[in-house]
Formats: C-alpha cells, sequence, structure tokens
C-alpha cells in the first residue's frame, strides 16, 4: 500500500513538474509570439511611412519637372496648381504677386489659408487658398516651397535675358535689346526730323533647309546669314534675331533710297555666297521688307508692322528680292 503511494506521489510530481515546465515554454513563446507580432506591426507602419514619404518625394519630382519646364510665372503657377489639385483638397487657389495690393482681402479671413513664398530671404508673393483642410496645410507648405523656387528661376531667367544683347546662335543682337534701340533711334530721328529705315528679312524656303538637312545645318545658315548682314551694313546699323529666321535691322538716317540699295546688297551678297554647313555647301537666299519712318509709319509698332507688310509682298512676289512698303 506504501509502494502505491510513494509510486502515485512520485508520478504526481512528476506530472506536476513536466506540466509546470511545458507552461513555461508555452508563456515563453507566446511571449516571443508577441514580440514578433508587435514588430510586424511596427514594420508595417514604418512601411507605411516609407511609401507616404516616397509618394510624397514622387509628387515632388513630378511637380518639379512641370513647373521648371515654363518659363513664366503665370504658366508655371498653372503647372503648380494641376498638380495640386491631384494631391490636396481646395475650392480655389490663386497666386498673389509681392507688389498687390489684393492680399488684404484676404488677410482677415478665416476660410483662406495665405503661404508666403519666399526664396532665401527675397519675397516672391504669395498663394492663397480657399476651403483646404488643416490636414493639407502641410503639404501645401512643402510643394509650395517648390513653385517658390521655380519662381525664383523664372525671374532669374528673365533677368538674364534682359541683360543678354546678343542672340547665342547668331551672334546679331537679341530681340528685345534691337526693339528698345529701335525706340531710341526712332526719336532721335523724331527730334532731328530725319528719316530711319527698317529692313525686315526673311530666309527662304528655310523649312525646307530643315526638314532636309536637320537643325544643326539650319541654324549654321542662320548663323551665316547673321555675319553676312553685319559684314553688310554701316557700323550705326543696329541688326537683331527678329524670329526664328527673320532678321530685322535698323538703318538711322537712312532714306528709302538708300535702304533700297542696303537691303539689296545684302540680299545679292546672300544669294552669291555659298553657305558651308558641315560636309555640304548649300545656296540660300532671303526676302527682305523695307519701311521708312516717318513715311510709312509714326512709331515703332507701324514701322515694324509695315516692313513686314513689305516683306510679305516680296515673298509673294516669288522670293529672293526686296519690297520697299513705300513703293504699294
Ligand atoms: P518662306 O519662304 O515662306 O519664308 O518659307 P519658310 O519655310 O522659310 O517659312 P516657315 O515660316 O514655314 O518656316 C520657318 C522655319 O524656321 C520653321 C522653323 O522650324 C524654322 N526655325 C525657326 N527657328 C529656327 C532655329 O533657331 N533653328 C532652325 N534650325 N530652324 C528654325
Ligand atoms: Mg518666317
Ligand atoms: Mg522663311
Amino acid at each position: 500500500m506504501l509502494l502505491v503511494a510513494v509510486v502515485f506521489y512520485s508520478a504526481k510530481k512528476f506530472v506536476g513538474e513536466r506540466q509546470a515546465r511545458l507552461l513555461k515554454k508555452v508563456d515563453y513563446a507566446q511571449a516571443g509570439c508577441e514580440a514578433l507580432i508587435r514588430q510586424k506591426e511596427k514594420i508595417t507602419l514604418e512601411k507605411m511611412a516609407l511609401e507616404r514619404q516616397a509618394k510624397e518625394i514622387f509628387i515632388l519630382y513630378e511637380m518639379t519637372k512641370e513647373i521648371t519646364k515654363k518659363a513664366s510665372e503665370q504658366e508655371a503657377f498653372e503647372a503648380f496648381k494641376e498638380k495640386l489639385k491631384e494631391n490636396v483638397t481646395y475650392r480655389t487657389c490663386r497666386f498673389i504677386g509681392v507688389s498687390s495690393d489684393e492680399l488684404k482681402e484676404f488677410e482677415n479671413s478665416k476660410s483662406h489659408f495665405i503661404f508666403l513664398l519666399k526664396s532665401k530671404k527675397e519675397r516672391l508673393g504669395y498663394l492663397v487658398l480657399e476651403g483646404l483642410s488643416e490636414r493639407d496645410v502641410e503639404k501645401v507648405s512643402i510643394l509650395g516651397n517648390q513653385f517658390a523656387l521655380a519662381l525664383r528661376r523664372v525671374k532669374l531667367y528673365e533677368e538674364i535675358e534682359e541683360l543678354a544683347i546678343t542672340d547665342s546662335l547668331t551672334g546679331v543682337h537679341t530681340r528685345r535689346y534691337l526693339l528698345r534701340r529701335l525706340e531710341e533711334e526712332l526719336k532721335r530721328s523724331e527730334s532731328r526730323d530725319i528719316d530711319l529705315s527698317v529692313l525686315m528679312a526673311d530666309v527662304d524656303h528655310f523649312k525646307n533647309f530643315n526638314d532636309r538637312y536637320g537643325h544643326l545645318v539650319g541654324d549654321q545658315i542662320l548663323r551665316f546669314i547673321g555675319e553676312l548682314i553685319r559684314e553688310n551694313i554701316r557700323e550705326i546699323d543696329i541688326v537683331g534675331r527678329y524670329g526664328g529666321e527673320e532678321f530685322c535691322v535698323i538703318l538711322p538716317d537712312t532714306d528709302r533710297d538708300g535702304a533700297n540699295f542696303a537691303a539689296e546688297r545684302i540680299r545679292s551678297a546672300i544669294e552669291k555666297t555659298p553657305v558651308k554647313a558641315y560636309d555640304i555647301t548649300l545656296h540660300v537666299t532671303i526676302s527682305i521688307g523695307v519701311s521708312v519712318f516717318p513715311g510709312d509709319g509714326k512709331n515703332l509698332e507701324e514701322v515694324i508692322d509695315k516692313a513686314d507688310w513689305a516683306l510679305y509682298r516680296a515673298k509673294k512676289k516669288g522670293r529672293n528680292c526686296v519690297c520697299s512698303f513705300g513703293v504699294y
């Protein structure tokens, strides 16, 4: 009987100890499992945060790519607004320049969010958004900074353009400089009561050269024409690239006969001189329209317009010739 009791007691003890060991193992496994679940949650949250960041970076990249292509404030703003619409909910968005007093209207408004656009310490303008939710404010700030950078770039580009007086391809003056000089020369001619002539020259069938030989050859032709015009005008004359393949020449103190003579000299020099473009030799011609101040036009717009009209006549006449507005 005693033996049975001892065996029973030993067996019970053994089972108890084994059970305790197993329970301990289960607890341990459970704790490990909970730690793994916590780690999984943490990783999921991290993954979500990374995905959010990646998305934001992608949005910024897309937006920067779009708005840096734009050459004016308005175009950059339109591109910015488009991208903003894809990522943020708002009713209206407007851009207000620093010098405008339009901002006053919104300063005390509770429904408008005003974001200052600045680059370094310079104020570039304001974004005013209506109906923007609180959770999107930070996003607008980030995207707004990209827009501010684009604005700064546009401003710098405009400043450089303003400073540049030489067209980099042809070596003649830029359109902006040419028009500024024309304005000055017209004033001078008016006060001294003397004539001034304007020549508008356009390459004949230029598109054909581009199509046939490629744009690099086309560019070479433009360079050549710029050079020949410069060689065939006086020191006081001013030549500029008016458009893609259009050149404009200002001839101060020049009447119609003088202008026709100068235009004919330029035209025939181009006709006579073969253009060497890489390994090919080409023959190019130009048509020229002439207008005279004050006979054909009383201001800048009119003299340019009339020279353009005369150029159109020269094209109609068969190209490679000079036409003067006053003659028609
Ligand atoms: P037209 O005799 O009537 O003047 O004919 P066109 O072919 O010269 O006239 P059009 O206006 O149809 O073509 C002008 C071409 O000039 C179109 C454009 O691709 C080209 N062009 C404009 N700027 C440049 C430039 O900077 N480089 C080159 N290679 N081509 C240019
Ligand atoms: Mg043209
Ligand atoms: Mg042409």
